[in-house]
């Protein structure tokens, strides 16, 4: 029996289902399509981590013997999106199956599922295996609980897989050691010197045709670095377990000028793409434990982050997609400022932070909530505006990863079904986890008035705003209790330096 075995961007995986069990004779289709590539107004260095990667791993399978049929953007007749192209593959190589591994994105899937109806031809999509829990597994975790808080869901993980256990019993005693991992980078302290990747010429034939065709996309092409490849990929996870992994802990919320890396991973391009897999990373990361050259502190917050909000956001998103992505708990109206797409603006954090993203098409985690989110929750964006922000701009952005973080992490527009509570931060906690504020035009120490920072009054004027939202909120008793205790003018006073502020915005 000859099947067409697809193999989707982001399914750069050796051991993909839908390749399971391929014979000599089948055909492997990849395709390249302009839906996939203008659905968002995508950074041109993800645009050139996809298709490079796609072109890589087409060699990879054909080195193995395999028939390989890819489709190139550029291709004649190419009709532009996955169904145009399945029929078409189908009238080429008239298979009697086509076999494929569901995708991680909603938008596709739903294209997917009428395949069978389009196509003279039986269709099987298999479940994708490379995750640590499979839709049913989260959605049995999440029935009957009122809260779905990342941290119980991630103990189970860790119980059902047994990384970092000791028995029954966590390694070290706790669950989790975020209570060390909040450190400022010192500093004096030298940054780690990461691993990056030179482009060759498949890569750079890449870099040409996005350079061409998507001139006006965010993003410069100078610095690609990313790995494409397998064996690059390895080379990046041996350098993060090497040189970065053993600080991971100490200093994973700290932000510094200049140094978008830090101690993170830069993995999460590589994961996604499927050329790493969590269960290789994080067993990588165990073993580096175990040989005492990185501290527990740093691989169970390294392990968290793939065990525990990994495979949890892409629980959430699956449980509760396609109405999701309308969610907008807390009624945010404001477009997304301008600055958002150039860097341009007096607010040295934002600014630093979009403009490493313009370079790198990267910022780390506290980066992506603690600046751009933070901002763009306590100014009110458009919950749709700002996902649709960092779902472009991002080299690791695929929905079912980057929406839950945005709209249940970031801006609060789930209501809580992620957060316990808003990531809201004044100009305090950026002033302590960072040194941009020593470079800045504004004062962080000043609350309102001529120079003040502003997401000092932002902060306040949001709480006051939110009132109806978040007053019962426990976790927010002290803030209320704060705010409650000032006299009207005094409220007033931040609530009219916030509207100003955002009046110049607009
Ligand atoms: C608003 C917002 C949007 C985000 N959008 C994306 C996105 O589109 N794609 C994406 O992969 N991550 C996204 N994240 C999560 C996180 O910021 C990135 O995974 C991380 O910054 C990637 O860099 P790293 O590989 O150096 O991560 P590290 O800090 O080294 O973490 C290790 C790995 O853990 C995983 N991870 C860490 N945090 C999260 C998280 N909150 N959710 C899911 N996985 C996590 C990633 O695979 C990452 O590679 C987003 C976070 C926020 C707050
Ligand atoms: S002073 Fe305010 S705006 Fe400036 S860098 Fe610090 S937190 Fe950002």
């Amino acid at each position: 029996m000859k099947a067409l075995r697809i193999v989707l961007g982001d399914q750069l995986s050796r051991d993909i289902s839908a390749l399971d069990g391929i014979e000599a004779g089948d055909v492997v289709l990849m395709m390249e399509v302009a839906e996939e590539t203008t659905y968002v107004g995508h950074h041109k260095q993800k645009l050139v981590l996809f298709l490079a990667a796609m072109r890589h791993f087409a060699e990879e399978l054909r080195d193995k013997g395999h028939e390989v049929d890819y489709i190139r953007l550029t291709d004649a007749g190419n009709t532009g999106d996955f169904t145009g192209e399945v029929k078409r593959a189908v009238a080429r190589h008239k298979p009697d199956q086509l076999v494929g591994t569901e995708p991680g994105e909603w938008r596709v899937a739903r294209a997917m599922e009428g395949w069978d109806k389009v196509l003279d031809v039986e269709v099987e999509i298999r479940p994708d295996t490379r995750f640590f829990a499979s839709h049913q597994r989260f959605a049995d975790w999440a029935r009957g609980r009122k809260s779905w808080r990342m941290e119980h869901f991630y103990r189970e993980m860790r119980r059902e897989t047994g990384l970092l256990m000791q028995g029954d019993e966590p390694a070290g005693g706790d669950w989790n050691y975020d209570g060390d991992n909040r450190k400022p980078w010192p500093r004096r302290k030298p940054v780690p010197h990461r691993r990056r990747f030179r482009p060759d010429d498949i890569t750079r034939e890449v870099i040409d045709l996005v350079a061409d065709r998507f001139p006006d996309n965010i993003g410069g092409l100078d610095h690609f670095d990313w790995p494409v490849t397998r064996h690059e990929a390895l080379a990046a996870l041996r350098d993060f377990i090497e040189t970065a992994l053993p600080g991971f802990g100490d200093y994973q919320d700290a932000m510094k000028t200049g140094a978008p890396f830090l101690n993170h991973s830069l993995l999460s391009p590589a994961l996604n793409l499927g050329l790493l897999s969590p269960r290789e990373v994080c067993a990588r990361a165990e073993q580096a434990w175990q040989d005492g050259h990185a501290p527990l502190n740093a691989v169970e917050g390294f392990i968290r982050q793939i065990l525990g909000w990994r495979e949890y956001v892409r629980g959430v998103y699956w449980a509760k997609m396609p109405g999701y992505a309308a969610a907008d708990a807390l009624d945010a109206d404001r477009p997304l400022p301008a600055f958002y797409w150039t860097g341009k603006t007096d607010m040295a954090c934002l600014a630093h932070v979009i403009g490493d993203t313009i370079d790198h098409a990267y910022s780390h985690h506290i980066q992506r909530l603690m600046i751009t989110g933070n901002f763009a929750l306590l100014a009110g964006i458009r919950p749709r505006e700002i996902e649709r922000w960092y779902l472009e701009v991002y080299a690791d952005a695929l929905e079912w990863v980057e929406m839950p973080n945005t709209l249940g992490m970031a801006v609060f527009a789930d209501g809580g079904l992620m957060a316990s509570k808003p990531y809201a931060a004044s100009g305090s906690y950026i002033s302590k986890m960072s040194d941009f504020c020593t470079g800045c035009s504004y004062d962080v120490k000043k609350k309102t008035g001529e120079g003040a920072c502003p997401f000092n009054a932002l902060y306040w004027a949001f709480l006051d705003r939110n009132r109806k939202h978040l007053k019962g909120n426990p976790r927010l008793a002290m803030p209320y209790r704060t705010l409650d205790g000032w006299d009207a003018d005094r409220r007033e006073g931040y609530a009219a330096a916030a509207r100003h502020f955002l009046d110049g915005l607009d």
